[in-house]
């Protein structure tokens, strides 16, 4: 018995054989246009946050976009939680100048109308007075700490500007999207500003008002989470190809996560359209397409509605964050410290080995350690960075080409170090300039670079093709 583990542990190390007419053919299936064309049409729906009108909308459009691909698709409802979206804001200054960049932190109650008052610039909202009664506050500092002492305190504005992380030149011409306490009663809104506008703030306060208005709600709601099937010849297993469908700062989120989305909804009308032409065999195991309706919640709903049916999951592939990356042209495939993602990186690590350099493929690529905050995670325990979710032993990995908001150096796995990238012992993680911001934005990220997308969509699915024998 030891001796046949051991011969199919062997085996599950080895990087499997490629097929490569099949690989060609999926790699030029891949279409760009289509991917570019899925994020904006995803990012005009709204931010798509779980439990909320737009988040409906988008997961009928994604159960409709599955069907239409001949895919069998189910969407669930996600247990509730409190959910927030903005209809309609405005902050300007009494002169009539308008704030363009200011986005309404998640959770920011409504105002009732336009609301004026004076503009006062603080440093931090640490030390409330009388004169902040009544006001528009702007400050660059953040609003975490101080926020909930100067909600109840006597001298409570009527609003908060924050330009916070006010570090330039970072969100400069777009502002950082924050959320304050998930409650449904706060008191006093608070908006995000581009740095620049935290200047033209800072330069107009004490000399007049401002006025702020906003429509929002907060209030309990569902996420749905969209999962299409593409059957397998053999029932014990399945493949999970995934990324979260919010856009999870509550701001337009093309890179994070349209991108991911289109990412998965361009591998599955491949996988479909080619198998249903013959061109690459039915796979072995089903490969299952979920979108979740908001991240990790969704996809713990999900591994507990899975029960015991969760021993037959073969492997996970998240996507997010396909569509920039601010300083390196390069693919990641997350969480090589997983002892049981030997396989599944190994032949994602072969299959970008063998196609690094060639037209329409990647130059940059790596492996890199669990850096947590996505749903792969959602899979892992706790000592990977993961939720604990499950004990069961599944490769989880996240493929993206950017992650947070800075420049990341990540020392490496030993044994991990790649022929694709510069640096292989000490890793640099690409990021996205428009992190969490009001400037995530199609125009910004994946028609600058919508070459991202097909990569991750290369890779994952060539790597799927391997996988499944
Ligand atoms: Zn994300």
């Amino acid at each position: 018995m030891r001796a046949i583990l051991l011969a199919l542990l062997i085996l599950q190390s080895t990087a499997p054989v490629p097929d490569s007419a099949a690989e060609r053919a999926f790699a030029s299936a891949v279409n760009e246009d289509r991917l570019r064309r899925d994020v904006r049409e995803l990012v005009a729906i709204g931010p798509r946050m779980g439990g909320t009108p737009s988040g409906d909308r988008a997961s009928a459009y994604l159960a409709d976009y599955f069907r239409g691909l001949g895919l069998p698709t189910e969407t669930f409802t996600d247990p509730a939680a409190l959910a927030h979206w903005e209809e309609r804001w405005r902050v300007q200054l009494a002169s009539g100048e308008a704030i363009e960049s200011a986005w309404p932190y998640g959770f920011s109650p409504s105002t009732a109308g336009t609301r004026r008052g004076p503009l006062i610039a603080v440093p931090n909202l640490e030390t409330p007075v009388a004169a902040w009664r009544g006001a528009v506050l702007y400050t660059p500092a953040g609003v975490g700490r101080g926020y909930d002492a100067l909600a109840r305190s006597p001298f409570r504005p009527i609003a908060i500007l924050t330009s916070s992380p006010n570090t330039p030149p970072r969100y400069m011409d777009w502002a950082r999207i924050g959320e304050l306490p998930a409650r449904a009663d706060n008191d006093v809104p608070v908006f995000g500003v581009s740095y620049l506008d935290g200047r033209t703030l800072a330069s107009a306060a004490g000399r007049g008002d401002a006025e702020v208005s906003l429509a929002a709600h907060a209030q309990q709601g569902s996420p749905r989470t969209v999962v299409a099937t593409l059957p397998g010849r053999e029932p014990d297993k399945y493949y999970l190809v995934c990324a979260h469908g919010d856009s999870d700062s509550g701001g337009p989120g093309a890179d994070d996560n349209a991108s991911g989305v289109a990412t998965v909804m361009e591998m599955a009308r491949v996988l479909a359209g080619l198998t249903k032409s013959g061109a690459v065999p039915k796979p072995r195991y089903a490969i299952a397409f979920a979108i979740w309706g908001s991240e990790y919640r969704s996809t713990k709903a999900y591994i507990e509605r899975q029960g015991a049916d969760l021993t037959r999951l073969a492997g996970v592939l998240n996507f997010d964050e396909t569509g920039t990356g601010a300083e390196r042209d390069a693919i990641y495939f997350e969480s090589n410290d997983v002892p049981w993602n030997a396989s599944l990186l190994r032949t994602l690590e072969s299959v970008a080995a063998d196609y690094a350099w060639q037209p329409g493929f990647w130059t940059e690529y790596t492996t890199n350690p669990s850096q947590g905050g996505t749903d792969s995670y959602a899979f892992l325990p706790r000592q990977y960075k993961g939720e604990g979710y499950t004990t069961l032993q599944i490769p989880a990995t996240t493929i993206y080409t950017a992650a947070w908001d800075h420049l990341a150096q990540v020392k490496q796995t030993p044994g991990w170090e790649s022929k694709g990238t510069p640096t292989p012992s000490v890793l640099e993680i690409d990021y996205s300039v428009y992190y969490h911001s009001a400037g995530d934005t199609p125009e910004n990220t994946t028609e600058r670079e919508p070459q991202n997308m097909v990569k991750a969509a290369k890779a994952a699915g060539i790597g799927l093709l391997r996988l499944d024998r």
